[in-house]
Formats: C-alpha cells, structure tokens, sequence
C-alpha cells in the first residue's frame, strides 16, 4: 500500500512564484502560506505539502552562494521528518543551485526536485502549475520497499526529469526551456509519470552527508577568437581566484597566442589551477586531442570532461570550501553522477 507522503516545499523566488490577480490582471507574489488555497490540486495529490520558504524569495538572478546554503539548512533540519522536497525556483539560474545543491548534500537517501516555469501561475497557459504538481508526484513516488524512487538532486520541467548537475537553461521563450544532452533523462511525465530506474543514482551506500560551505574564489572564462588575455590579468590572479574554470573550444582547445600562454603559465607558476570545460554542450574535453589541446594539458589543468559550466563552478566551489587539500584526482572522479 502507498502511504500518505510528507513533501516539504521550498519557495525560492522567480516566475512560478507569482500570481495574477485574477480582478487587476497584475502579477503579485504567491502567498505562500496559503499556497493550498492559491494551488486548490494540491489537496487531491496523496501528500500532505508543507511549505517553507527562503527568508527572501527573490528572482533567481539574484541568488548567491549564501541562499544555497540557506536551502542546505533548511533541508538538513527537515532531513528525517519528510518523504522529499521540492524547490521551486526562478528559471535562469536554476541550473546552477541544483549543482551546488547535488555537491552539498551527497549520498542523498530522498528526492529534491528544482522547479520553475516560464509564465507565473494563474497566467492562461501557464506551465507552472503542472510543473508544480508533477515535482511533488515524482517526489512522493516510492518502490515496491516504500523508498524513495529517486535519491537524488533532480529538475523537472515540461515533462522531462533531469539530473540536476547535467542541466542547462537553453531557452528564454520555450516552454522546453532546459536539455541535459550529455546524460540521458531520470523520467518523464506522460500519462503516468516514469522514473527511470537505470540511469538515475542507485541507494547510497552512505549516510547522507551535509557541506554547508562553499569557496567563492572561483573564476570563469569563455574564451573567443581575438581575446586579449592580459586584459584579464585580474581573472587570473590567485589572490582572487584559486582556480579559474576555462570555457574552450571543442574538446579543450585554446588559441596558441604567446600573450595568453604568458598569462595562464604565470597564474598556474604562482598556484592557480586551471580547469577545461568545452564550449560545445555536448561531448567532452578530450586533452591533447589536438596541437592546440596541447597548452592547457602542458600546464596540468584539470580535466572538465563532460561538466556543464554550472556544475564546474559548483564542484571546485564545493572542493575548495570543503577540502583541505582539493586536488586534480578529487575534482575529475564523479561524486554524484555529475560527469561520464
Ligand atoms: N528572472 C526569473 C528568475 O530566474 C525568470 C524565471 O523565473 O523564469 O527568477
């Protein structure tokens, strides 16, 4: 028999919270607390919904390492007292607080399902609502053993479940605004809602482990064709940055430039890490692949693989803000399913 589930939802911000007032046409932040009434479906799902929320919702452009270990308190202090949760989140940096999320809270034993939508609720055609209430199904959906069938960081929208460190935001008008093209999906919402027992994480063989810190001396950089390096000196300065995540071309290329060689040979020289990912959303860093693969991998950088951007950043601020020592070997194994 299903038993009754306790989901605890956590309102962040963004599109899917707003309402339209239905007599001024005005959009107004949900009343979360009465968030059974403002959502009246809600109260026919076989769960039992409590909602929490940030201290300030916000649009997600506004969210800061800080609000996700606000989130990380939050769900270790109802950790054993609920069945999963749901975040509902704005869409833009969505992506980015379900990496972070999937680094700091690893060997999860319970589902937290990110979601969002592109038009508020209440708004005609709106895909928050359903967005809403297919997280809270696959959230409470259990096995045969009444565990969790999902025990991992996951983003729901327009019916497809992702892992929540293989996602990115791919559209600003499309209701299919996410896509994971390097991991394939956890599930899908069709007339029953499907999880996939094969590709999403099996039971940790560990207790659930909570990382309320973060470094935030992590840089970021896309390389372009006709870049002046030095301009970016700043970027690659370890008083600001102990390691800089470098978008390159293809599978880990860089331009052969003596300038940019000077800058990132200095930065490495003087303790800074390097790490590639590739521009391409799909496919991997393959080093030294070509001639020009052969710069970054001479000056040791750590391999990205397939990350997304997101989960690069995420991972090094989870690895420098937890370990003592952070090395190449820790950053490139997979903790959490985030690369292949
Ligand atoms: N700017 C909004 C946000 O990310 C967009 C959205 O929610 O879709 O909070």
């Amino acid at each position: 028999m299903v038993m009754k589930s306790n989901i605890l939802l956590i309102y962040t911000g963004g599109t899917i919270g707003m309402m339209e007032n239905p007599s001024s046409g005005e959009l107004e932040p949900l009343k979360f607390e009465y968030i059974h009434e403002q959502i009246p479906e809600i109260q026919r799902l076989d769960i039992a919904v409590i909602p929490v929320s940030l201290s300030q919702p916000l649009d997600s452009s506004q969210m800061h390492p800080s609000h996700w270990i606000e989130l990380v308190e939050i769900i270790r202090f109802h950790y054993t007292r609920v069945d999963g949760f749901v975040v509902l989140h704005g869409t833009d940096t969505l992506a980015f607080t379900a990496s972070a999320l999937s680094f700091m809270i690893q060997n999860l034993q319970k589902p937290i399902i990110l979601t969002g939508s592109q038009l508020p609720v209440g708004v005609l055609r709106s895909d928050g609502k359903e967005n809403l209430l297919a997280a809270l199904e696959i959230a409470h959906k259990k096995n045969h053993k009444n565990q969790p069938q999902l025990r991992e960081v996951a983003v729901f929208f327009q019916s497809k479940l992702f892992r929540g460190n293989r996602v990115s935001k791919i559209s600003t008008n499309q209701f299919d605004a996410f896509a994971s093209p390097n991991h394939p999906l956890l599930g899908f919402a069709g007339v029953e809602i499907e999880i996939d027992q094969v590709h999403s994480l099996p039971f940790p063989p560990k207790k659930t482990v909570f990382y309320p810190r973060l470094a935030l001396n992590i840089g970021l950089i896309k390389l372009y064709p006709g870049m002046h390096l030095p301009s970016y000196s700043s970027v690659f300065n370890v008083l600001n940055h102990s390691a800089v995540v470098i978008e390159a071309f293809g599978s880990g290329n860089t331009s052969n430039d003596p300038s940019f060689r000077a800058v990132i040979s200095k930065y490495v020289r003087e303790g800074g890490v390097l790490v590639t990912v590739s521009q391409c959303t799909s496919g991997s860093v393959i080093p030294g692949k070509y001639a020009a693969g052969q710069l970054l991998m001479q000056l040791g950088a750590w391999n990205g693989k397939n990350l997304t951007t997101e989960a690069a950043v995420t991972k090094l601020m989870w690895l420098f803000g937890n370990q003592s020592k952070p090395t190449k070997a820790l950053f490139e194994k997979t903790l959490c399913g985030e690369s292949d």
